[in-house]
C-alpha cells in the first residue's frame, strides 16, 4: 500500500501587481473631435524647458551644486567608509577610530589589522580600540587600503551591498551575503 499523500501544493496567492493606468483629466467631458485639441507636440527636447542661465552661470551653477555633494559619494557611491582618524607619533602610526572602523565593516578587527599590516609591509597591533603601525602613513594611505580591504572582504560582488559576513567553510573563507544570499570564495 502506498503511502498516501493528498498533500497538494499550496496555491500561491498570486497577487497581480494593480495596474492603474493613469486616467488624466477624467472630469473633462468627451470631446468628439478626439485629440484635436491637442494638436501636435511641439519637439521641445532641443532646449532644457528650465529656465537656462547663461553658460558661464549655468557652469557655476552646476559647480556650487557638486561642491555641496559631499566628496565620499563620489568616491564610494555604494558604501559609506568610516574616515580614517589617524596620527602619526614619532615612527609610528595610529589609528584612533580603529575599532569604529571594524564595527562599521562588521569585521574582526584582528583580520582587518592583518591585511592593513599586510598592505603596508609593516607591524601592526591592537592597542584597545586602536591600532598601531610601524612606520609613518597619512591617513588618506590608511583610507585607501580600508576601501580595499572593503572592496575585497565587505561588499558583496554579486549585488554589491555590505551586509556581508565571513564564514570560514573547511578551509575556504566565504563571503556569504545577507541580501542576496550571495557566497564568494575569499582568497587568503
Ligand atoms: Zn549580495
Amino acid at each position: 500500500m502506498p503511502p498516501k499523500t493528498t498533500k497538494k501544493p499550496a496555491k500561491k496567492a498570486k497577487s497581480a501587481p494593480k495596474v492603474t493606468p493613469k486616467t488624466k483629466s477624467k472630469a473633462k467631458p468627451k470631446s468628439s473631435a478626439k485629440a484635436k485639441a491637442m494638436t501636435k507636440p511641439k519637439p521641445t527636447k532641443a532646449k532644457t524647458t528650465t529656465t537656462t542661465p547663461h553658460t558661464d552661470d549655468y557652469e557655476a551653477l552646476l559647480k556650487r551644486a557638486r561642491d555641496q555633494i559631499p566628496p565620499e559619494v563620489f568616491d564610494q557611491p555604494r558604501f559609506q567608509l568610516p574616515e580614517v582618524d589617524s596620527f602619526i607619533q614619532g615612527s609610528r602610526t595610529i589609528i584612533r577610530n580603529f575599532k569604529d572602523i571594524t564595527d562599521t565593516l562588521r569585521r574582526d578587527p584582528k583580520h582587518l589589522i592583518r591585511f592593513l599590516a599586510h598592505e603596508l609591509a609593516t607591524a601592526g597591533e591592537l592597542q584597545g580600540a586602536q591600532a598601531m603601525f610601524n612606520g609613518r602613513f597619512t591617513s588618506r594611505a590608511l583610507e585607501d587600503l580600508v576601501a580595499k580591504y572593503t572592496d575585497e572582504f565587505v561588499v558583496c560582488p554579486v549585488c554589491q551591498r555590505p551586509d556581508t559576513e565571513i564564514r570560514r567553510e573547511d578551509r575556504l573563507l566565504m563571503l556569504v551575503c545577507s541580501a542576496c544570499g550571495g557566497r564568494t570564495p575569499l582568497k587568503g
